[in-house]
């Protein structure tokens, strides 16, 4: 009788790295603890005009220009406007949508907005077709609604018949939901630079 020398199973194949820390180890590798609570994306920036941050368009590299562009007859880069520069997303983006917004408001009153020497004038297609005048006083029909809101017992009133009287001696015919063009009415962009660069 010879002693039969047992082999030992061949070791199963299991691909490199496996038991020594690769993808499918149990234990997690040690990686660097991510810093939360600073945003990577605001450091380097550049104030705009206003304030805002920007950072560098990623997609010209801060030229402006964009070779993909040429169909549409210009190379300007679609991702910034040709600027080079953009708002980071997030925060910052939003709050210069905010102060857009506000802006185009401010510039774009309803009738029952505007103050007396508020530069106005009704809303006009095309440049220097404005016909701007100072507002003296709005007269307000308050018992001629011309809108409401609700049904039932909630149904009110929200828009009347109203006369918009420039200093000019022009007497406009508007509702108090109309529209106009308001000159000069900046909105200033400091709370807004401010809810972008709040970290909370
Ligand atoms: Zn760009």
């Amino acid at each position: 009788m010879s002693t039969t020398t047992r082999t030992r199973p061949p070791a199963a194949r299991v691909p490199a790295g496996v038991r020594t820390g690769g993808q499918f180890a149990e234990q997690a590798r040690g990686e660097a603890d991510v810093e939360l609570g600073e945003m990577p994306e605001l450091a380097g920036t550049e104030p705009d005009e206003f304030g805002f941050p920007t950072v560098l368009c990623g997609r010209c590299e801060g030229s402006g220009k964009s070779q993909y562009n040429r169909d549409a007859g210009h190379s300007r880069c679609f991702a910034c406007n040709g600027i080079g520069r953009r708002h980071p997303r997030g925060p910052v983006a939003d709050a210069v949508a905010a102060y857009s917004k506000a802006r185009t408001a401010a510039a774009r009153p309803k009738a029952w907005q505007v103050r007396a020497g508020d530069s106005v004038s009704p809303l006009y297609e095309g440049y220097g077709k404005a016909n701007w005048g100072v507002v003296a006083k709005l007269l307000v029909a308050r018992n001629r609604p011309t809108r409401f809101e609700g049904a039932g017992e909630s149904r009110r009133p929200v828009a009347w018949p109203a006369l918009l009287v420039l200093e000019d001696g022009r007497r406009l015919q508007v509702s108090t939901d109309t529209v106009l063009a308001r000159r000069a009415s900046e909105v200033d962009p400091a709370p807004f630079v401010a809810m972008a660069l709040a970290t909370d």
